[in-house]
């Protein structure tokens, strides 16, 4: 072929790849436009830093190294390899045509070389993984598309180390072909047959028109996170991990309010994105405590699910048609409830999907939409709106855990605390969890800090409504106790619930409420190190359970310990510290039935493992599941929170 002739295939073939790809993007990103909007923009600095990290670096995937490694090899090797496309562009059309000054560079070629053998084998391990180690977290992903894509790879990858060898044996690489050990060794097998100077041409051709192939299919198929997931990832959150995205209720336009996602196009255009950038890899499946004991919730599969709604249903919404509703279209009611908002998925998602968002958002509409939610969890959301608490106690009996213990309760005109205590309604009213607040209060009057509660004019601070999917009564919630807070001149908080922490610390900011908030480990950690706290090393084996919304959402991991080694010898679980399993509380799950096996009793067993005598927690809740866990399980367990343990150890008289 002449290089004029050769210059117009690659144009037509160009042209028809482009129409293809072009036609199927633009659709896309018309169904992304239909999504509501969420603000994602600012934090420039830090969202380089993830885009660096979490996507060129891999750092996500790399938390399992073998499957991680095996994706970084092809993920390098891509990047690498980017501007060998352009010069086969250009060799296609002529064969002495290259890249100005890249394409003549020894090293560049050395590079190439090396990233081909990696990417085959990234790609032969891809395989392996796939056909011979069969992992679980697989089950449901489209394993034959993933197929065809791997073998499209491999042959791109195939076609470009023969392009270059015939090159090399024919004489007219524009590099010095001893950079490149691999593709000469290639050309010195293939010889010096007449068939070399076409053979040269077919093998550019086919690495031209397979690399073509491969960009019309990836936005039709599941590979389209290729183009995705880079976006996505720089789009993903930047401020607290447990913080939801509050609702506006002050719409002027009615038609503008937003109850959560009832349909396809109530999804912000993030979560339609999160959805297009799924890998379907099912790292978020194989850490998630709803999955794992046998419920209808796998994270992958909701994302899958959306994500076929949004495909099945977008050209035609696009065209002026009405969606149906997600739930039971997308995903079951099950699906939905299933969900103890641990974050787990969130945390393990190489792609910075943000699973919780999006479960929260079908509840937010099921609950205040539909009125459509777990019977058992409608007497929480009673006795949260008339008794600012889900245990359905009345107020006045909220301090009576700190009877005789000296602590200040706070009456109206008093001055500010040094430390307000919150102490949470499971602390308050829980039999067992006030044993923590007790030794909680003990403590930090032991240690001289002048510390105060709120009493009665404490209200629940609206997580369990919100998690729920009530952001109604959890705002009003918020704005009571942030008028509380203001009233009392509160500065700094101390919680020993990690939901008060969370909601107190990271989503009253959205309502005013502005506090430094610390979790009682944090404190007492800070206490025993600066010696206003003295406890004598101890040597009992102690496990330490990681709460999901302390150590996953809110990154506390070393205070709680920093105690437990002083008072105890520690044992680690297998799932600790941000990788940490649920007690099975979260989400709102206190208060709802729980179906399949149970949570707490994964948890107590893995617990039971570590040979400890004492599972060490740090919140209420957490205490509560545990205790059930471990007795049902039979292990024999201690369940106590670090404070209490800490309070026997300090002042041996008062702890519980
Ligand atoms: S938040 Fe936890 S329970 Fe919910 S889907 Fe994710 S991993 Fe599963
Ligand atoms: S949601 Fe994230 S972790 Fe789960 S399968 Fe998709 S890409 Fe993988």
């Amino acid at each position: 072929m002449t290089t004029l002739a050769s210059a117009l295939a690659l144009l037509v073939a160009l042209a028809v790849a482009g129409v293809l790809f072009g036609r199927r993007a633009h659709l896309l990103y018309r169904i992304v436009r239909l999504g509501k909007p969420t603000d994602r923009t600012g934090d420039a600095g830090r969202r380089a830093r993830t885009e660096a990290t979490v996507v060129l670096g891999q750092r996500k995937l790399l938390q399992r190294v073998v499957p991680g490694l095996v994706h970084a090899l092809v993920f390098w090797g891509f990047v690498v390899l980017l501007p060998t496309i352009l010069m086969a562009l250009l060799g296609a059309v002529d064969e002495d045509w290259t890249l100005p000054w890249l394409g003549h560079q020894g090293w560049y070629l050395l590079l190439v070389d090396v990233f081909c053998v990696l990417v085959l084998v990234g790609v032969i391990a891809a395989f392996g993984i796939r056909k011979v180690q069969r992992p679980a977290r697989f089950e449901g992903s489209h394993l034959r598309e993933a197929d065809l894509i791997l073998g499209l790879i491999a042959v791109i990858v195939t076609t470009l180390l023969l392009w270059h060898a015939s090159q090399i044996a024919l004489g007219i690489a524009e590099w010095p072909a001893g950079w490149s050990p691999l593709s000469n060794a290639i050309a010195t097998a293939m010889g010096d047959g007449a068939w070399l100077e076409t053979g040269e041409r077919v093998f550019v051709w086919l690495h031209v028109l397979t690399i073509l192939s491969f960009l019309v299919y990836l936005p039709y198929s599941k590979h389209l996170h290729i183009g995705t997931a880079g976006i996505n990832v720089w789009f993903g959150r930047t401020r607290s991990r447990g913080r939801l995205e509050p609702l506006d209720f002050e719409v002027e336009d009615e038609a503008a309010l937003r109850l959560g996602s009832g349909t396809l196009v109530d999804m912000t255009w993030k979560q339609m994105l999160d959805t297009m950038s799924c890998t379907e890899c099912g790292r978020c499946q194989d850490v998630c405590p709803a999955w794992a004991t046998g419920k209808d919730l796998s994270p992958k599969l909701l994302i899958m699910g959306l994500r076929d709604r949004l495909f099945a249903e977008g050209p035609a919404v696009l065209d002026g048609r009405e969606p149906t509703a997600l739930v039971p279209a997308a995903v079951t009611d099950e699906v939905v409830w299933d969900c103890v908002t641990c974050g787990a998925c969130v945390h393990e998602c190489p792609v910075s999907i943000e699973h919780v968002d999006h479960i929260v958002d079908l509840r937010r509409h099921l609950v205040m939409a539909e009125s459509r939610f777990p019977a058992e969890a409608g007497t929480m959301l009673r006795d949260v709106g008339r008794s600012s608490n889900p245990w359905g106690k009345p107020q006045s009996e909220r301090a009576a855990w700190a009877d005789g213990l000296g602590v200040r309760v706070l009456e109206p005109g008093d001055p500010a605390p040094e430390v307000l205590y919150w102490v949470g309604c499971a602390a308050s009213f829980d039999e067992r969890a006030r044993a923590s607040a007790r030794a909680t209060a003990t403590l930090l009057l032991h240690a001289g800090l002048d510390v105060g509660i709120l009493g009665p004019r404490e209200s629940c601070t609206g997580d369990p409504a919100r998690r729920m999917g009530d952001e109604f009564t959890f705002q009003e919630q918020a704005r009571r106790n942030v008028a509380t807070l203001g009233e009392a001149g509160v500065t700094r908080i101390v919680t020993s619930c990690p939901h008060c922490f969370n909601t107190l610390g990271s989503e009253y900011t959205d309502f005013g409420g502005s506090y430094e908030v610390v979790h009682h480990t944090e404190l007492l950690a800070e206490l025993l190190a600066d010696g206003r706290l003295e406890a004598p090393e101890g040597t009992d084996p102690i496990t330490y359970h990681d709460s999901c919304y302390l150590a996953r959402h809110n990154d506390v991991v070393a205070a709680p310990r920093a105690i437990v080694s002083r008072i105890g010898r520690p044992l680690e679980m297998a799932r600790h510290g941000k990788r940490t399993f649920c007690c099975g509380a979260g989400g709102a799950h206190m208060w709802m039935e729980e179906r399949g096996s149970a949570i707490n009793e994964e948890r107590a067993r893995e617990a039971a493992a570590t040979g400890a005598e004492t599972l060490a927690v740090a919140c209420p809740f957490c205490t509560m599941m545990l205790d059930d866990g471990v007795r049902q399980t039979g292990s024999g367990l201690r369940v106590a929170d670090v404070a209490v343990l800490l309070a026997e150890a300090v002042v041996p008289a008062s702890g519980d």
